[in-house]
This record gives structure tokens, sequence and C-alpha cells, in this order.
């Protein structure tokens, strides 16, 4: 079952990198488009638009206002408000640079692209289907796991 998608104004850009490593479709425009076309896209493409502007988070049936002032706050809001899970690992994850999947990839194919240490050691590897970048375990190393605790954490917390 698809779950809902996102689109995050330019304030939040953190954001939406963390809710692809939580493994959901979040676009992420930068600071180019204009508020009214934010809004448009997000109706247009069936996203909840994701906003720190209040004016913005009025501007539809579909808009979340984030009021939480840190990443690990806004992470649990966001996924609380929707009834999302709480994170647990890295198995979902989109690509937290381009929001592409994820695809599963044998060693010799990434062969050139990783360390040597890390070709030998890693158990598996995943490939963006977007922009090539390559993910396996241990790539965000241990400081992912822990701010995926505080959001749990958090969750927790509100009930
Ligand atoms: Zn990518």
């Amino acid at each position: 079952m698809p779950g809902p998608r996102f689109l995050c104004d330019a304030m939040l850009g953190s954001l939406a990198r963390w809710l692809r490593l939580c493994g959901h479709d979040c676009l992420y425009l930068g600071t180019e488009p204009a508020d009214a076309e934010l809004a448009r896209i997000a109706e247009a493409e069936g996203r909840w638009l994701l906003t720190r502007d209040r004016e913005l988070a009025a501007a539809g049936p579909r808009t979340q206002m984030v009021a939480a002032g840190t990443l690990e706050g806004q992470l649990a809001e966001v996924l609380g408000r929707h009834r999302l899970p709480p994170p647990e690992d890295l198995e979902a994850a989109r690509c937290g640079e381009c929001n592409g999947a994820l695809i599963d990839v044998g060693a010799s194919e990434v062969a050139a692209d990783v360390p040597p240490y890390v070709l030998a050691t890693a158990e598996r590897f995943r490939r963006c289907a977007g922009c090539g970048r390559i993910y396996w375990p241990g790539t965000h190393g241990e400081q992912i796991h822990v701010r995926f605790a505080r959001v749990r954490h958090l969750m927790a917390g509100s009930g």
C-alpha cells in the first residue's frame, strides 16, 4: 500500500532528506519555486505540502504546518500526523539526496564505485535509480540510528 507522499518547502530541506531515509517519497525543490507554485505542484502530484509558513499552510486541505524546531521533532510530527510507523532501520529508505528508489545490486556491479574495504566487508549494496549513489549497511554510520531512536522516543512520548 503506497503511503502518503510529501513536498517540503524551502525551509525544510533537512526534513525532506530524512523523510526519504525513513522510506517516504518526498520532493524538495529548493528555494526557487514561489509559494503558489509549490501549492500547485503539491496539488497536481497529490502530495502533502509541508511548510513552516502559516499562510502557505492555510492554502489547501493537504497542507501541514510543521511547528517543531528540531529535525527529530519535525519527523515525529509529520510521521505521527500521518500515522506512519516510527523509523526502525534503512530497509525502506529512498535516496536521501534525490528521492530515487534504491535497487538491490550485486557486489560485482559496484566494484568500481566503492572503496575496496567496503566491497570486501559490506553484506549488500543498493543503488539509487535516480542519481546512481550507492548505499550499503553502514553508509551513514551510527548517527542515523541515534537520530531514528530519538524520533521513536518522541513518538512514543506523544502517545
Ligand atoms: Zn539518488
